[in-house]
């Protein structure tokens, strides 16, 4: 039960964009406009962890948003395909780039947080 709890936390943090060590801080600046792109903070405001370990660290986030962007336009095409299958292939080519554009954003910063969480130090 212990486990399941530390599981759920870990997936609220990251989702939520918290510092890994303190998980009271936050990771990206608060910012609502939705057309900017999301900027980081260079420390928490709490705990004053330094978010970027070396210089080229989050390279590796890359795969991770790469991962996120192919599983939610595959998941968006079967979706379109078994759920509306007269619908014409371009609109449901369309649809998926779409949909990974408009995630594009959320994938940025969850892919950084996540490769924050899996290697903190
Ligand atoms: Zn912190």
């Amino acid at each position: 039960m212990k486990s399941t709890n530390k599981k759920v936390n870990f997936i609220l943090d990251v989702y939520n964009e918290k510092c890994p060590k303190c998980r009271k801080g936050y990771v990206f600046k608060q910012d609502v406009r939705v057309l900017n792109l999301p900027v980081m903070n260079d420390a928490c405001d709490k705990c004053n962890y330094h978010f970027e370990r070396e210089p080229g660290y989050f390279i590796g986030a890359m795969y991770i948003s790469y991962g996120f962007a192919v599983l939610q336009g595959v998941l968006t095409f079967l979706i379109l395909n078994y759920g509306f299958p007269l619908l014409e292939t371009i609109y449901k080519t369309i649809i998926v780039v779409l949909v990974i554009t408009i995630l594009g954003r959320k994938n940025y910063k969850l892919s950084r947080v996540l490769y924050i969480h899996i290697f903190p130090w």
